[in-house]
């Protein structure tokens, strides 16, 4: 279902909440990081000091772990939790999409 209104009051006043999202981001990230230490380091080659290639490797990581994260969270939200609230009567439902 998708619901533009409050199926409660049906009033528009709602807002989305992204729990599973910002929580699946932060996870990426750390998780990229993680991975990113397991990885091989593979820029020796260049005339470059190693640590900020290193710490750029990690910051690659990191985001890609960040989008994927994102990704699983927005889906968890989805389907497993209720990511609408109205702010009119507080009542909670579930958005099957985003919409900004
Ligand atoms: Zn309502």
């Amino acid at each position: 279902m998708d619901y533009h209104c409050c199926p409660e009051c049906g009033l528009h006043h709602i807002q989305q909440r992204k729990t599973a999202q910002t929580v699946g981001q932060v996870l990426g990230a750390v998780g990229g990081i993680a991975v990113g230490m397991l990885f091989p380091f593979f820029g020796n080659k260049l005339p470059i000091p190693k640590l900020p290639q290193q710490v750029y490797q990690y910051i690659t990581f990191a985001k890609t772990g960040s989008l994927v994260g994102g990704e699983i969270g927005m889906v968890i939200d989805e389907h497993l939790l209720n990511n609408c609230v109205c702010m009119a009567c507080g009542h909670e439902f579930k958005q099957r999409r985003y919409w900004d």
